[in-house]
């Protein structure tokens, strides 16, 4: 099985490129999913609370996302001892993941992350379980309608664009660049031209 990182910014189309990998008889994994979660693994909750405090929890007692990105993303520090507890939980998430997509015998892989930020920052062992990297890129402009066309506030969408990675960065990055500048249609050719070529058509 070959398994692709699909990259991108808000509102490139990451998600719409997921489906129509999917479509075309990938296996698909979203690390946000996992990266959601794998909060709710008791040793993990453990060692954040341990790590950040009873405040991270809800009423629930469940993690509360943004309490705990409040605290962990307040310095370098707080940012490397959560990474050092999630990120190893992760890792072994995807891995199981992958596991299944090889058992049952696809071809193909798109694993989706939104977060990623550089080979420099990424998950331990990620690069050893990826073929490669697709980046899927879009105008700034056509990025903010889009994700505003969805319901984000514009100056939200904004804001979470300047924390993020910049197209040009992604391209660097990226073995294979998916440009989402024109028509649904143009973006779904461009997928099954690169799923044909992965899977051998
Ligand atoms: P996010 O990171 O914010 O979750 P994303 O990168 O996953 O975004 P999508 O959700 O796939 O992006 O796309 C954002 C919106 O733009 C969706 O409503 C999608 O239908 C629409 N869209 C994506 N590509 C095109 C296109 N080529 N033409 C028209 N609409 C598009």
């Amino acid at each position: 099985m070959k398994r692709y990182l699909l990259i991108g910014g808000i509102g490139s189309g990451k998600s719409t490129v997921s489906n129509l990998f999917l479509e075309q008889g990938a296996y698909c994994i979203d690390m946000d999913t996992i990266g959601h979660r794998q909060l709710f693994d008791p040793n993990v909750k453990r060692e954040l609370v341990e790590t950040f405090g009873p405040e991270i929890l809800d009423d629930a007692r469940h993690i509360d996302r943004a309490r705990l990105a409040g605290l962990a993303f307040a310095s370098n520090e707080a940012t490397a001892a959560l990474n050092a507890i999630t990120h190893p939980r992760i890792m072994s998430m995807l891995k199981q993941r992958l596991d299944r997509g090889e058992n049952a015998g696809s071809e193909l892989c798109i694993i989706e992350s939104s977060a990623y930020a550089g080979p420099g920052t990424a998950l331990d062992g990620l690069a050893e379980e990826i073929d490669g990297i697709i980046a899927v890129v879009a105008s700034e402009e056509l990025r903010v309608a889009r994700a505003v066309k969805r319901g984000m506030d514009e100056a939200d969408v904004r804001a979470r664009m300047a924390r993020q990675a910049t197209d040009e960065e992604r391209r660097s990055w990226a073995d294979y660049v998916i440009e989402n500048n024109g028509s649904l249609a143009d973006l779904e050719q461009q997928v099954t031209n690169l799923a044909n070529d992965f899977m051998g058509a």
